[in-house]
């Protein structure tokens, strides 16, 4: 039996070598060797938009493949069978799959050391802002396809060789949370569609179907019995069900920062690969609104084959659609063909079924069989589905070709996709009945037609696709594209730049949560990596379910994946599905707490691998939050008998040593604070003010500059002391505009109150900056780096406009252009500044807004502080921005990032385009420059910005707007919470001009850590000074540029592993770096991983896939390797 199997296993191989080796062959020979596989250079195409020179030759070769089209078919069914085959055969599927898997990647990484990296921006064939500057975006009634136009189509095009090849994918779009939570719709729906699934699917061999949400399927499984799984692990094996994309939902792909988005993959491939052995190939994005780059670059990294996109502007549908560029490589706009990810983009207005099959909705509703009479669900358009019987089922094929017919004009090939499904769908056994046998009957009669030359069939993602790449003659043939997919519109001046800024108290949150729960990743994999190099028995007790460290590690993991759903962190749930989020984070928060605070006590116990009881609490992090809504409550450190000093460690996951500033609550003035060598640390001591005028007894605030070494624990002491020498300097407070409407009150220590002149501007010096603050307490000018701009800070609000449709969740539809929220009287300004710290207080309508300038070398002195606490709990129709006016000299050209990863740029067309269409996403960061200065707004929470003329940028705050935009949420924004908004306003010199795609400074991205990864405060609970080291400190390099952007322990395989993901940071070198960093500014092209991490994590390692479902050959950590600026490199440690 066994021999059998072998010859089998050989004779197949051998038969499949023979077959690729002869389609390659064939390839060669039908292509004209001179172009092969050459990139399309934008020059050729010039003339004709990239099209005309590229059809004709398409053409030519289109020919030539489809005479030996019958070949290629055969060859391709011959290596369909023989690896359905293999895999038939392949009884211990998992490790054999593995190996033929790593025998692939061993190729696929292999020649990745001599590479060169890009230094310009990259050529591609479509490039979005030129595309943008020739769409006239007129909105031109286009009939039956409203935003496009009357398609027609000559018959003669398809013949027995040229047949068009219908795939139909069912599927079901399933959201993780939006007018129901997301365990509400599991419950409701998505349990019963699951179910009817592996049913339905199982009764018929030909019937397909997608899955996207893992989240749903982690849910469903949980709950099954060893037939249903058994069931759905056979589906996916034979094909009929393919999980695509395999995220822990769709995310978002505007406001989601690029390192949640990895999680968010990593999750849903991890819980695929260990319980349905799958490795997703191929993504679904039907329902983001707006599509990132980012995105398809990080689908190529977890080596996603291809993707598929549907919410674009229709203006910019319809111009590919007419340049058939739908089907493209997507490329990264600092990176090279080596990024290009094949993605469809769909050509029409939505996602279902009436907008899929072809131009005419009004036809297409008739063959959505959901829709027949008696299921509930109508057609709009009062044409209703007929059930298909022997009488009409000529009629109605002919009918839907028709539609199939045209659709494919859009397209370069005669492979159509055509999804059919919708939110939720499926759900009912009948409905399963009703779509797969009305279509089956279509399709029997369609492929019996030999006058038709159609052949239509069930499909997955992945029979598209293998359909595609062959027809087309290599993905190659495909234009190359750069850009992105924001702001999207769905029609007329429809632009879905509100949801950039709608809830940004879950926006900020969603970055509070990223920040711990990346430090609790990285202080975990350092406790365990640690335990196992210091004992012989690894670290037990760290890995153990009773320390449950594991367990909360997946709580965070899970709550935090499930937020980057695109009605999630987009804000556009409803209010309750809002807060079932918020409570959700606020458990992963205080679970990951819980796991750092052990960690910490585990790196710094005096013996190695400790037992800790599972319930102490050996440190409290200084932040907590009640209740979703809530701000952030602050421990107060008490001194009490015998108890003069505390002690903080803090915890920097950083793989560069920095120095910041900590803000610690303290209950008494009299304060020190030094290292554990009791060397006093610049510092100073001040009040709290519960109202304006009013300070707080009996708690300061205590502010000092901590340097703390690479991926390290440190430890610190506050002392209280009586020695008026020795004790931290207290700051003095002075107010201006106190007219006597503020009660006055102050705290012990601070009873001096100065009083500012009237009028007057207030100006703050420090190392590195000087600044001018109005009388009104509100930015006007900065000095720094020798140069002097006027930046004027105001607070503006739009209006929303009047009419049937208004700015809701997902719309902006302002009223007009911002006004200046005016005051009526100039408002109490509080000046509070002592040696390492200037602060400027002051409330305006709506923003209590706080600008601290550090008296500090680096790059925390280089920047200036902004905390805006938004408070839009009243009034109707407000949306509050804040606007910054230049000099600079930007002219219409703005630049914002896409998921803090990469920048790019932006230009202002208000001759075509309104006002709302020029908020984009900035997801970390926006800046303008012109030839000699830049300014940029470092953002520690995703917000809509925009720049409305030369000089200007304004980010939105928060919006409060009292109606339904009609997209379905069916209520307004109107459950605001008070939220502390917080960024970095940066001036810098430019020294040169970059022929550079657009970076962000060096300071730029310090200052974006900083805000994103700030140091974890651990304040000691108990006796301060016994049973500890004072600290945890591997020894590793400290390079800016080469960031550790995750260290994750999986549970992948059955001994756990550590997987790493390296951030090769790219920055714009005409921008000096500020003197004085703590991190040596080196920007490189290698890795080498062992001067990153700690010897700890052992001396070999694997590269991967970003989301470590794939590996290459085991290797040295210190591997020289090539890293290119802005490149993710993922690695599975020993
Ligand atoms: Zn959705």
């Amino acid at each position: 039996m066994r021999l059998r199997k072998i010859f089998a296993m050989v004779g197949a191989a051998t038969v499949l070598g023979g077959c690729v080796l002869l389609y390659l062959v064939l390839d060669l020979t039908l292509l004209p060797s001179s172009n092969h596989n050459a990139p399309l250079t934008r020059e050729t195409h010039s003339n004709s938009r990239w099209g005309k020179q590229f059809e004709s030759s398409l053409e030519k070769l289109e020919g030539d493949i489809k005479r030996n089209q019958n070949k290629v078919q055969e060859i391709k069914h011959a290596i369909d069978t023989i690896s359905n085959f293999v895999n038939q055969r392949t009884e211990s599927k998992e490790i054999d799959s593995n190996k033929f898997q790593n025998n692939l990647e061993r190729n696929l990484y292999a020649g990745d050391e001599a590479e060169t990296c890009p230094a310009t921006s990259a050529e591609a064939d479509i490039n979005m802002l030129d595309l943008y500057n020739s769409i006239p975006f007129d909105n031109a009634d286009g009939g039956v396809w409203k935003q496009g136009w009357n398609i027609e189509y000559n018959k003669q095009q398809w013949g027995p060789r040229r047949k068009l090849r219908i795939f139909l994918i069912p599927h079901s779009h399933n959201d993780p949370g939006w007018l129901k939570t997301f365990e509400d719709y599991y419950h409701s729906q998505t349990q019963a569609i699951l179910t009817n699934l592996v049913n339905k699917l199982s009764e018929d061999s030909r019937r397909k179907f997608i899955w996207a949400e893992v989240s749903y399927l982690m849910l469903w499984w949980s709950e099954q019995g060893q037939e249903n799984k058994d069931k759905m692990r056979r589906l996916v094996e034979s094909g009929q069900l393919e999980i695509v994309t395999g995220g822990w939902v769709m995310n978002d792909e505007a406001n989601s920062h690029f390192w949640a988005v990895v999680q968010q993959l990593t999750e849903g491939h991890e819980w695929l690969m260990q319980h349905l052995g799958v490795r997703p190939k191929h993504a679904w994005a039907i329902d983001p609104f707006g599509h990132s780059a980012t995105n398809a670059y990080l689908l190529k990294k977890s080596q996603i084959a291809a993707s598929l996109i549907q919410r674009v502007h229709y203006s910019v549908k319809k111009r590919l659609a007419q340049d058939k560029g739908l089907e493209f490589r997507w490329r990264q706009g600092w990176s090279n063909d080596k990024s290009d990810m094949l993605t469809h983009m769909m050509p029409f207005y939505s996602y279902d079924v009436p907008h899929t099959c072809g131009p005419d909705p009004k036809v297409c509703c008739q063959f959505d069989f959901k829709r027949l009479p008696g299921y509930g669900v109508t057609c709009p358009w009062r044409i209703s589905p007929q059930p298909i019987t022997k009488d009409n089922v000529r009629q109605r094929a002919e009918l839907l070709l028709d539609q199939y017919r045209k659709k494919a004009q859009l397209y370069r090939t005669n492979v159509l996709l055509v999804p059919l499904g919708d939110d939720f769908r499926y759900d009912h056994s009948a409905e399963w009945d009703a779509q797969f046998n009305n279509y089956q009957a279509l399709f029997d009669h369609l492929n019996s037609r030999q006058d038709l030359y159609v052949e239509a069939q069930f499909a997955t993602l992945n029979d598209y696709f293998s359909a595609l790449k062959i027809e087309v003659g290599g993905e190659k043939r495909l234009p190359s594209l750069t850009g992105d997919f924001f702001t999207y519109a769905d029609r007329d001046d429809h632009y879905w730049s509100g949801y950039f800024t709608s809830r940004p108290y879950y926006k900020r949150l969603d970055r509070v949560l990223i920040g711990y729960l990346r430090a609790a990743e990285v202080i975990f994999s350092l406790a365990w990596s640690h335990g196992k190099a210091t004992s012989s028995n690894g670290s037990p007790w760290l890995l153990s379910p009773h320390a449950g460290l594991r367990n909360k590690l997946t709580i965070a993991r899970q709550a935090n994946a499930l937020f980057q759903h695109h009605d999630g962190v987009t804000g556009t749930a409803k209010d309750h599905v809002m807060r079932d989020y918020g409570n959700k984070m606020i458990k992963a928060i205080d679970s990951v707490q819980h796991v750092i605070q052990m960690s910490a006590q585990y790196l710094l116990y005096n013996q190695a691998n400790p037992e800790l009881d599972p319930n102490d609490i050996y440190f409290h992090l200084d932040d907590t939050r009640p209740r979703t809504g809530a701000l952030s409550k602050r421990n107060k450190i008490t001194f009490g008998e015998g108890l003069d000093t505390r002690k903080v460690v803090l915890f920097n996951s950083l793989n560069r040593a920095r120095t910041e500033f900590v803000r610690l609550r303290v209950a008494n003035y009299n304060v020190m604070v030094t290292d554990l060598s009791h060397r006093p640390l610049p510092s100073q001591v001040q009040p709290l003010f519960d109202e304006m005028a009013s300070m707080v007894d009996g708690e300061y605030e205590l502010l000092f500059i901590a340097t703390v070494p690479p991926l390290s624990l440190s430890t610190f002491l506050i002392s209280w002391t009586s020695n008026a020498d020795e004790r931290a300097p207290l700051a003095s407070v002075s107010l201006a505009n106190h007219q006597g409407q503020h009660k006055l009150h102050s705290a012990e220590g601070f009873e001096q109150i100065g009083s500012l002149p009237e009028g007057q501007n207030i100006k703050v010096d420090s190392q590195q900056i000087s600044a001018i603050f109005s009388s009104h307490g509100l930015l006007k000018s900065v000095s720094t780096q020798g140069i002097t701009m006027t930046i004027k800070l105001e607070f503006v609000r739009y209006g929303a406009v009047e009419g049937r449709e208004r700015s809701g969740a997902y719309l902006f539809l302002p009223d007009g252009p911002a006004k200046v929220i005016m005051l009526k009287q100039a408002p109490l300004v509080r000046v509070i500044s002592g040696p390492v710290a200037t602060q400027i207080e002051v409330q305006h309508p709506f923003v209590l807004h706080q600008a601290t300038v550090y008296n500090c070398s680096g790059e925390v002195g280089s920047s200036i502080e902004m905390v805006n606490l938004v408070e839009l709990v009243n009034g109707k129709n407000i949306e509050v921005a804040m606007r910054l006016t230049s000099d600079i000299e930007s002219g219409d050209t703005y630049y914002t990032d896409l998921n803090a990863f990469q920048m790019i740029e932006r230009r202002r067309q208000l001759h075509k385009l309104p006002l709302q269409a020029h908020y984009f996403p900035m997801s970390g960061m926006a800046y303008i420059e012109d030839s000699g200065i830049r300014l940029s707004v470092i953002s520690g929470q995703p917000l809509g910005a925009a720049s409305l003329s030369s000089g200007q940028l304004e980010i939105m705050q928060d919006r409060r707007l009292a109606q339904d935009d009609n997209r379905g949420l069916n209520q307004g924004v109107e459950d605001n919470h008070p939220t502390p908004n917080v960024f970095r306003l940066l001036l810098e010199r430019k020294s040169c001009h970059s022929e550079q795609w657009p970076r962000s400074s060096l300071a730029a991205h310090l200052s974006h850590q900083s805000l994103l990864w700030p140091l974890v405060h651990l304040i000691a609970a108990g006796d301060p000074l016994v049973q500890l080291k004072g600290s945890f400190s591997p020894e590793t390099s400290s390079e800016c540029g080469l960031h550790v952007l995750n260290l994750r322990t999986s549970w992948l395989t059955e001994r756990p592993r550590v997987g790493l993901v390296m951030h090769q940071l790219a920055w714009d070198e005409c921008l000096p770096p500020p003197v004085g960093l703590s991190c040596t500014p080196r920007m490189s092209s290698m890795l080498n991983v062992s001067a990153v991490l700690p010897l700890s994590f052992g001396r070999q390692m694997q590269k991967s896939s970003l989301t470590f479902l794939h590996t290459g050959e085991h290797m040295p950590t210190n591997t020289n390797q090539s890293l290119c600026p802005n490149e993710l490199a993922a690695f599975l440690l020993a």
